[in-house]
């Protein structure tokens, strides 16, 4: 099934890229929750972490390796926190894999 992230990397709709190869793709999120908000997608339509496999090891290493790169280009080399919701419980609610990447604010735990 399609999601909005689907229409994202196919040029559907419209976002605010940052990065982009042939595996994965990075945009500012529309509603940041700190001053910087960026998240980190495969392209390869994954609904949740739940769904990952064996095969997706080097991909999920990526997007990782993609996440701490453009983080620290984007000023939150002093910290940054990524977070990954997975199904409602864990609050997510676009199914198609995704990291939040927030920085540029000091973050507090436990997360609501
Ligand atoms: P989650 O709740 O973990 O599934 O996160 C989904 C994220 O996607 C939320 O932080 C939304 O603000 C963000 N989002 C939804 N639509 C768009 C969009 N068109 N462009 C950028 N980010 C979006």
């Amino acid at each position: 099934m399609e999601t909005l992230f689907t229409k994202i990397i196919n040029r559907e709709i419209p976002a605010n890229i940052i990065y982009e190869d042939d595996q994965v793709l990075a945009f500012h999120d529309i509603a940041p929750q700190a001053p910087v908000h960026f998240l980190v997608i495969p392209k390869k339509p994954i609904r949740t972490l739940n769904d990952l496999a064996e095969e997706d090891k080097a991909l999920a290493g990526h997007l990782l390796l993609t996440a701490q790169r453009l983080a620290k280009e984007l000023g939150c080399e002093e910290g940054f926190r990524v977070v990954m919701n997975c199904n409602e419980l864990g609050g997510q609610t676009v199914y198609h894999i995704h990291m939040h990447v927030l920085g540029q604010r000091q973050m507090h735990w436990p997360p609501g």
